[in-house]
């Protein structure tokens, strides 16, 4: 028989990526009956899995038709595809899933409230009207609230509710919207709300409605939401957000706000199109975006920031609250003072009863308590600062990595293993991290904060320990910081595996080089605020020398001495006394006790810690040598010119004073002289030049402003400068920027410009942040490099591939 065309075949399509719990199986469904294709579609604990049967003929047209009929949520990386022997059936099916597989799965971030949900939210007639846990295929919690895979509702918090009659039917029918979407629930059975005062007693009324009125009369209310619990207030009014500033403990910090829509968050920030994209996108992330004049909110919100940080509501609950005619409400994560997010309901009574007026809560369980994120937009593409929900769980491919691994030459003479390792790599110690590298695909964990605290420690390793068991990853190797007294270094030394020590700085350069799939040689510019060195030294601008697991120090900004520990990276005339003391030589300390530079006149409080007489205290310390180290960080030359323009005296949190010396600088400018130089083989540099014509600008009473902008100009021209110098001694052409400074959006889009003016091929973070929140990724593809060439692994035994 020649004609086969209608003799009917099988074929079995694997997907991967993010195809779990997003209206995949309906939507394959209904194109298989169009087709009038028999099969089946199922979820596994890597993806899904299709097989259709059929005539040839319309089996490819499934396959041609449907990247185009996937759901909105939906993320295909892989597709794997196998003839199967044709069975004879007639029908199609949608199969329960199925647990044991093997392979990874993968499980959607939470996202924010669809266009119909939201209409339905709103709409008199609908029997979800004004339901605030209304969700569907396309939107809702996910992450959040799964306990384990496959993504189904046994396995998620809302096993708690059982579905009505109504909700089931939705559930079960392939043509519906709701078809298999796990939260499903309506007024009649799923979760509701409760407002109480802190002290149990509950508060009458609709709770939406109540909570209102409480918010416009300037009251402050926790709000229970998606990841965790906020602090909402009214934004417009200082008497409020101040209370609310002084009942948290939390002075200076910039506090998030949600607004109703965008054209309310237009009326109080700039936004590019990309910014609005942002807003509007299912992450539905906290946007930075520039102030815009007369946005008439209090000036206590984001105090010295140039931006706001702005979202829209995310979940039912928060549009149906804003929907009460309400002004821009300040919604700051719940948590005491260097504690992990408040997401317990006792936990929230307990902890948030002296902060809040009442409490809004609910009772859908939050399994994996998660942040908001921030970003902000570069280029057209949103910059993660903070990454948490609406993008953790999801990964990100390094397909390049994965075939680099297997394909390049090993270091002559060692070993080359056969496969990539399962790494986990535990991050720094500020903004904490972990990544679980497998493969091609790197998953970084949420957003998990300081891990200074017990508090927030013993959070990380839940969120780490979780996020594993979910993902089914068992490591081989773990990867961590070279500082010996992080907690995370401590964590990796526990877990008994291989290991291998990143040094921070090396690990900022290989995250940005990933995510871009370059292995090197690469010239890594860091800009950083503090990272422990090889040499004794708290390094922090570095020029480094990257390929593979590997580096090269090139260069670093002149060494200074950081004087005082904590204090000198708290207290902003600590570095500026050091610098000053570097270029003014024995004048320095006349030019610091005198206008307009005295410290003790510049408002800073007297403290313990403040002496009458810095300039003697710093000489005294100094020449003691407690407490002195030199660094090269470019954190505290951001600080110390900040101190010197008056704009800010004390870090009372993370780059306080870089922030409002970025939020200064007014218009394009001129550099001040630059100082860097390429000698013996390696690059120095430093902003002697730069701060002696501050001095005199400012002595000058030339604008704050404006010396600000020169600053900048000066750091960028430095550094591209350096980078140049650095590319000729390494003969390389590619350029990788990462570390905390590059949060500084006019310091990254100048250097970029001049760095790609100069024919440069430049690589920047875009899918981790730049700071210690993106340096898991890094230190877990050098340790992926090490692993492969048998170098830099500290372990007992070899451990083998499988
Ligand atoms: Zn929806
Ligand atoms: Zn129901
Ligand atoms: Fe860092």
């Amino acid at each position: 028989m020649g004609n086969t065309a209608s003799n009917p075949c099988r074929r079995r399509l694997e997907l991967r990526g993010q195809v779990q719990g997003v209206g995949l199986r309906p939507c394959v469904y209904r194109l298989a009956r169009e087709l009038d294709l028999a099969g089946h579609v199922a979820n596994d604990t890597a993806g899904a899995v299709i097989e259709i049967e059929g005539p040839p003929d319309r089996l490819d047209e499934f396959e041609r038709a449907l990247p185009d009929r996937l759901p909105p949520l939906a993320r295909v990386t892989r597709l794997v595809r196998r003839e199967l022997q044709p069975r004879g059936q007639t029908d199609f099916r949608i199969r329960r899933s199925q647990r044991g597989d093997s392979h990874r799965p993968d499980v959607t971030p939470d996202s924010a409230t669809c266009r119909d949900c939201l209409r339905e939210l709103f709409d008199p007639s609908d029997r979800r009207y004004r339901y605030a846990f209304t969700n569907c295929t396309n939107c809702g919690p996910r992450y959040s609230i799964v306990r384990s895979t496959p993504y189904d509702r046994p396995y998620t918090t809302m096993s708690a509710f059982r579905m009505c009659a109504a909700c089931q039917r939705e559930y079960e029918d392939p043509a519906d919207r709701r078809f298999h979407a796990q939260p499903n629930a309506c007024p009649a059975c799923g979760p509701g709300l409760r407002l109480i005062r802190p002290d149990g007693t509950g508060l009458s009324g609709d709770p939406i409605a109540t909570t209102a009125i409480l918010l416009r009369n300037g009251q402050i209310v926790a709000i229970k939401g998606i990841g965790g619990y906020h602090l909402a207030c009214r934004a417009d009014r200082d008497e409020v957000v101040s209370l609310l500033r002084r009942r948290k403990l939390r002075d200076g910090k910039p506090l998030a706000l949600m607004v109703e829509n965008l054209a309310a968050a237009e009326r109080i920030c700039r936004l590019t199109p990309a910014d609005r994209a942002a807003l509007l996108s299912p992450a539905a992330p906290i946007v930075l975006a520039e102030k815009r004049p007369g946005h008439g909110l209090a000036p206590s919100v984001a105090p010295g920031c140039r931006d706001f940080g702005v979202m829209l509501p995310y979940s039912p609950l928060h549009h149906l609250l804003l929907a009460e005619g309400l002004p821009p409400l300040v919604m700051t994560s719940a948590n005491e003072a260097h504690h992990p997010l408040t997401f317990r309901d006792d936990e929230a009574l307990e902890q948030l009863g002296d902060v809040a007026d009442a409490l809004l809560m609910h009772n859908r369980e939050i399994f994996r308590p998660i942040d908001d994120s921030v970003v902000f937009t570069f280029r057209g593409q949103v910059v993660p600062i903070r990454r948490a929900r609406g993008y953790a769980p999801q990964p990100l491919m390094l397909p390049d990595l994965a075939e680099q691994l297997h394909a390049a030459p090993a270091v002559p003479g060692r070993v080359v293993r056969g496969c990539a390792p399962r790494v986990l790599a535990v991050g720094g110690e500020l903004k904490s991290a972990a990544c679980l590298l497998d493969g091609d695909r790197a998953t970084l964990s949420e957003h998990c904060g300081d891990l200074t605290n017990p508090a927030a420690y013993r959070h990380y390793i839940q969120a780490v320990t979780r996020l594993s068991e979910l993902l089914l990853f068992e490591p081989q190797l773990v990867a961590h910081d070279l500082h010996p007294a992080y907690l995370s270094t401590l964590y990796a030394r526990g877990l008994k595996l291989p290991r291998t020590g990143v040094q921070h700085h090396h690990a900022h350069a290989v995250s940005a080089m990933a995510e871009w799939g370059e292995r090197g040689p690469t010239v890594g510019i860091i800009c950083d605020g503090t990272g422990y060195g090889t040499d004794g030294a708290v390094w922090g601008c570095e020029i480094l020398w990257c390929e593979q697991g590997r580096f090269d120090r090139l260069g670093h900004l002149d060494y200074f001495p950081l004087v005082g520990g904590d204090a000198a990276a708290r207290q902003t005339w600590r570095p500026a006394a050091a610098l000053l003391r570097q270029v003014c030589g024995t004048a320095w300390r006349d030019v610091f006790a005198g206008e307009p530079f005295r410290p003790a006149r510049s408002g800073l409080s007297p403290s313990a810690e403040a002496p009458a007489d810095y300039a003697t205290t710093f000489e005294q310390q100094l020449a003691a040598g407690l407490n002195v180290r030199p660094t090269s960080s470019l954190g505290r030359v951001f600080d110390a010119v900040s101190f010197l323009l008056g704009l800010c005296y004390e870090n009372r949190h993370e780059a306080e004073a870089a922030m409002a010396l970025e939020a200064a600088a007014e218009g394009s400018a001129r550099p001040y002289p630059l100082d860097v130089a390429s000698e013996h083989r390696r690059v120095r540099f430093s902003f002697g030049p730069c701060l002696t014509a501050i001095v005199s600008d400012r002595r000058r009473g030339r604008p704050a402003g404006e010396i600000a902008a020169r600053f900048h100009e000066t750091v960028a021209r430095t550094l591209a400068t350096a980078a140049e110098l650095a590319c000729a001694l390494a003969d390389v052409r590619c350029v990788a920027l990462s570390g905390g400074c590059f949060a500084n959006r006019r310091l990254l889009s100048r250097l970029v410009e001049l760095l790609e003016g100069g024919g440069a091929r430049v690589l920047y973070n875009r899918r981790v942040p730049a700071g210690d929140g993106g340096l898991a990724l890094g230190q877990a593809v050098a340790a992926a490099w090490r692993w492969r060439d048998g170098t830099g692994i500290e372990a007992a035994e070899v451990q083998t591939c499988v």
